[in-house]
């Protein structure tokens, strides 16, 4: 015989009742004596259910899985397309972007344009 989890709404206790799958007895809580609910999880029933139920989550993570793998190719492609701008000015590598801007800042060039890259550069410093 299936043995059957039920549990009470009023105060959460569980017990657990042992009777056949087409029986549907009044069970009652022994602490409050409220009518108890069979708890279709943890049932022999429940078993088809939550069976049921993993299979679907496996294909709903497989299918993530695909989708975020997708998403990866997509990015790097996308960063392939676009390589991270070295520091530089006007096409000569510096080492930092703060190096950039305080050359062209003495070579009297605009040097606000590298504010941008200074400050993303500097997030990064924080960031490692
Ligand atoms: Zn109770």
């Amino acid at each position: 015989m299936p043995a059957y989890d039920y549990r009470c709404n009023k105060c959460d206790s569980v017990k657990e009742h042992t009777h056949l799958m087409s029986e549907n007895p009044e069970i009652k809580c022994t602490e409050c004596e409220e009518v108890m609910e069979r708890m279709i999880s943890a049932n022999a029933g429940g078993f088809i259910f939550k069976g049921g139920t993993t299979a679907i989550n496996d294909r709903e993570k497989r299918q993530r899985k695909k989708k975020s793998e997708k998403l990866r190719v997509k990015q790097k492609e996308r960063y392939a397309d676009s390589p991270q701008i070295q520091p530089n000015i006007a096409g000569v590598r510096t080492d930092s972007w703060r190096d950039a801007q305080r050359m062209a800042k003495e070579a009297g060039m605009n040097h606000e344009s590298y504010t941008p890259y200074v400050e993303k550069e500097k997030e990064k410093k924080i960031a490692v």
